[in-house]
């Protein structure tokens, strides 16, 4: 929790958007995902410069890459809308809608000056076609940053197999037909590859204890892929620690300090490539509090943490589901939010108009948020004094323990648990925005359970690689 925000809130789209993938086989439906020739689609990874300057964003590919492994999810009416960005793929010679999916970015847009490298999937065109990435703007318009020609005939192999070792966790299907999650890790020696094992059990241990995940473990197949690093541990910048890492993971400086991500993402899905997969959990070999995650990105957590529950559960949701954190810092009456754009989110909103979840209290819906932004405000000045005395982790461990328990049993006492309504304060903002029940894993520190809008959400990202 208190992980700082990449985006507090970029360019999103009006609410009931609806858009309807055209898709390149119209009369796919769920389930059927096979080719003519009775091959699985294979896949392409491109990755990206993605840089922001002056307000003005831009993209570049810098490698195309196959991902025969992997096969990407058909198109149908029922594909979820999220992301900030789009990427979309366009026959040439026709204008035909061939592949289109969601993503977003590890860079800070708002940013002066921004560089990320980032990775996005689609699946392998047979011709030349045309690749458009798109930004999402206020008003349901999308605005091109790159419009270009991707040639399948030059996507190089990816996936340096042979460095990695596999091990499956849990194998329950073929993988065209199930949601693969790969864990791999980062910071770990030759030597720590049964410690790296026993951390990607207790992961996805943690994952699969949590519905709707509990219920849904069949749809999964579960890899961990074992990258050897020249140093144990990642880099620190809080701790003066700097490590020879595999995918360069490390922490952030200054108020980002608890930002915990990995740096060389091309590494990182090269390794992954080396198994089919749909999510990436990376563990950071190293106990201090952190983590990153950003939708169809890696989540990146800090798995000896005390809290590499919380941030397993919290982190690969934004990853897996486009969920956006429900938490805010509270500072007097805000922070608040004045704008009129609705979040793509599913489990924001701005208004009650937008009906993303059903609400069985009025809205806005009461809840004890006095006591609560006291209480949490209280907690931040605590933590940040922590982190300023630089004071040992145990401490911060068993502060943020105790504000768990203190925030549970506050919130099941807002008279409203579990009924769905607008609650306000979400999305980064005290006021102006909402989410749908009192408590949720992206609200507080707790690793019992998501609130509904999160769980239909999480349901329709598994659905959309089970289909
Ligand atoms: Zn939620």
């Amino acid at each position: 929790m208190v992980l700082p925000r990449r985006r507090l809130l970029t360019g999103a789209a009006l609410a009931g958007l609806a858009f309807v993938l055209p898709g390149c086989r119209p009369s796919s439906t769920p389930g059927e995902r096979k080719t003519a020739e009775g091959e699985a689609p294979r896949g392409v990874r491109i990755d990206l410069r993605h840089a922001a300057r002056a307000g003005a964003e831009s993209f570049e590919i810098t490698r195309v890459a196959a991902e025969p492994l992997w096969s990407p999810p058909a198109p149908h009416r029922e594909a979820p809308d999220w992301g900030d960005y789009r990427l979309s793929l366009y026959d040439p010679a026709t204008g035909t809608l061939l592949w289109r999916g969601g993503f977003d970015s590890n860079l800070d847009p708002a940013a002066a000056s921004a560089v990320a490298a980032i990775s996005v999937r689609c699946v392998r065109p047979a011709t030349p076609c045309t690749a458009v990435i798109e930004k999402r703007r206020a008003g349901a318009v999308f605005q091109a940053l790159l419009d270009t020609t991707l040639d399948p005939s030059n996507a190089g192999a990816s996936a340096p197999a042979l460095l990695s070792r596999i091990e499956s966790l849990a194998s329950n299907g073929d993988a065209s037909t199930r949601f693969d999650l790969a864990i791999l890790g980062d910071g770990y020696l030759e030597s720590e590859h049964p410690k790296f094992i026993a951390d990607a059990r207790r992961a996805a241990g943690y994952l699969f204890s949590v519905e709707p995940f509990a219920s849904r473990t069949g749809d999964f197949n579960v890899r961990a892929v074992f990258t050897p690093s020249a140093s144990s541990g990642v880099t620190d910048p809080y701790l003066e620690h700097r490590r020879d890492t595999a995918f360069r993971c490390a922490y952030g400086t200054g108020a980002a300090e608890r930002t915990l991500h990995a740096a060389n993402e091309r590494a990182l899905r090269d390794a992954a490539g080396a198994v089919p997969y749909d999510a990436l959990l990376v563990l950071a070999n190293s106990r201090r509090y952190g983590g990153s995650a950003y939708y169809a990105g890696p989540a990146v957590v800090a798995i000896d943490s005390a809290r590499s529950r919380y941030l397993v559960v919290h982190e690969l949701a934004h990853a897996i589901a486009g969920l956006a954190d429900e938490y805010y810092l509270p500072s007097g009456h805000g922070p608040a939010y004045r704008g009129n754009v609705e979040p793509w989110h599913p489990n924001v909103t701005t208004s009650e108009r937008h009906a993303k979840w059903r609400m069985s209290k009025p809205a806005p819906t009461p809840w004890n948020k006095t006591e609560y932004d006291a209480r949490f405000e209280k907690y931040v000045k605590r933590y940040l004094a922590l982190r300023a005395a630089r004071a040992d982790e145990g401490l911060v461990e068993k502060l943020m323990q105790l504000e768990a328990r203190r925030q549970r049993g506050l919130l099941a006492n807002s008279g409203q648990t579990r009924e769905p309504g607008l609650y306000e304060g979400a999305n980064g903002y005290s006021t102006g925005m909402y989410r749908a029940e009192a408590d949720c894993i992206m609200f507080s520190l707790q690793t019992d359970y998501y609130c509904g809008a999160c769980t239909g959400a999480i349901h329709r990202a598994i659905d959309a690689q089970c289909a």
